[in-house]
């Protein structure tokens, strides 16, 4: 995929895997997922390696916006009524927890890491962003409601979460890459007897963590029954303001936009592969009004994946595979939860690395099957 971020960085260079090897834990999928959770284990002294079928990070999280942020959509009142204070607040914790860590990790990484405001705005609904911010609050962290805010996006309020972040992606991941036994340009074709087949050689594990984005294992966990791809389109331009914070609107096919030095990232989407489509033309009617003389510099087309129950599939992959883990995050398309990735994948490797080490997961809500 070409993006700004493949645009400013030198690809990796990992070997393949050849010959049979051993491990204490098997990742499979060198994404953000994969990539941390590594490196989650690996600084509790796990033995871990990571086998990638491309380059690291050249996957959905090269085409990321690469916002660090404990909100996403508005979904804290929503788990409030369904799941009750303590879960809620489990939830936020485990998000807020997400963004300090990667804000720790970041650190000594030259990632182009910065502290922003993250934004939730609608053009139509106040009340409901009201209530958001008093739901969050009453949770224990200061996000508030601004009125027409952000300025020329129509939006008639936001929910303001204070002190997230973004940064480049790439640059972090290849950051947390650095001292992890990775095999690259290595697809596994198939896992059998915790044993991991490349063309080149296996991996045998005592722990196999699939972060593949889509799982792949098919016969076990019917995770192609119960999850689909939504795509979302992304311009990047010259020319428009500089934004100083980040901003998603609370709509099914919403836009989302960011700065990034001189540039900015203006996307939207969320439709089917293969679905005809307008978000080019969407982002050129929005860009007239938000960064009208604006430059387009680069273009691309990612997709994440939508789950059927508005929770992360996380956890054991299926009851017949005890020593496999999933480790795929929603993105839920019907349900006003959208919980992307990026975000939660410093907290969810966190908590997976707790759960080899027995830790409680208080916020699991999936079961596999
Ligand atoms: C347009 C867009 C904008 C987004 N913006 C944000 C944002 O601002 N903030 C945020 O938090 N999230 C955002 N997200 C979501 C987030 O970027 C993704 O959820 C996240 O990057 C996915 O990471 P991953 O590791 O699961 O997948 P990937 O990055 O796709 O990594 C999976 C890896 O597994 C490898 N693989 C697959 N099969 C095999 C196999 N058989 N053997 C070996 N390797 C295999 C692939 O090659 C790939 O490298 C956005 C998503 C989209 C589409």
């Amino acid at each position: 995929m070409d993006t700004i971020w493949t645009r400013g960085v030198s690809p990796t260079e990992y070997p393949a895997l050849v010959g049979d090897t051993q491990t204490d834990v098997l990742v499979i999928g060198g994404g953000m997922a994969g990539i941390l959770i590594a490196r989650e284990l690996s600084s509790r002294g796990v033995l871990c390696a990571v086998v990638e079928a491309g380059r690291i990070g050249m996957g959905v999280t090269s085409g990321t916006t690469a916002v660090v942020s404990a909100q996403h959509s508005t979904p804290y009142s929503r788990l409030l009524d369904d799941l009750g204070r303590d879960r809620a607040k489990a939830y936020l914790d485990a998000n807020l927890e997400a963004v300090e860590e990667i804000a720790r990790t970041a650190q000594g990484v030259d990632c182009d890491f910065e502290r922003r405001p993250s934004v939730i705005y609608s053009t139509r609904d106040k009340e409901k962003l009201i209530r958001e911010a008093e739901t969050v609050k009453s949770l224990g962290f200061p996000a508030y409601f601004s009125r027409d805010f952000p300025a020329n996006t129509g939006a008639v309020g936001a929910v303001i979460f204070p002190d997230m972040a973004q940064f480049h992606p790439l640059k972090y991941l290849y950051g947390m890459a650095s001292g992890l036994t990775i095999y690259e340009n290595s697809v596994v074709r198939r896992v059998k007897d915790m044993t991991a087949y490349t063309d080149g050689g296996s991996v045998r594990a005592k722990t196999i963590v699939i972060a593949s984005h889509f799982p792949f294992l098919d016969r076990r966990g019917l995770y192609f029954m119960k999850m689909h791809q939504t795509r979302e389109s992304v311009v990047a331009v010259e020319g428009g303001p500089e934004i100083g914070y980040t901003a998603v609107e609370d709509e099914e096919k919403g836009f989302f936009l960011r700065g990034y030095g001189k540039l900015l990232l203006v996307g939207c989407g969320n439709h089917l592969p293969g679905e005809e489509n307008d978000d080019f033309a969407r982002i050129g009617l929005f860009l007239e009004k938000f960064a009208p003389g604006s430059r387009q510099v680069c273009r691309w087309v990612n997709q994440d994946c939508v789950t059927l129950d508005g929770v992360p599939y996380i956890g054991r992959y299926s009851p017949a595979l005890p020593h496999i883990f999933s480790l795929k995050a929603k993105k839920h398309r019907t349900n006003p939860v959208r919980c992307f990735f990026l975000r939660q994948s410093s907290s969810f490797p966190m908590k997976y690395g707790s759960c080899f080490c027995h830790q409680h997961q208080s916020w699991f809500t999936s079961k596999p099957q």
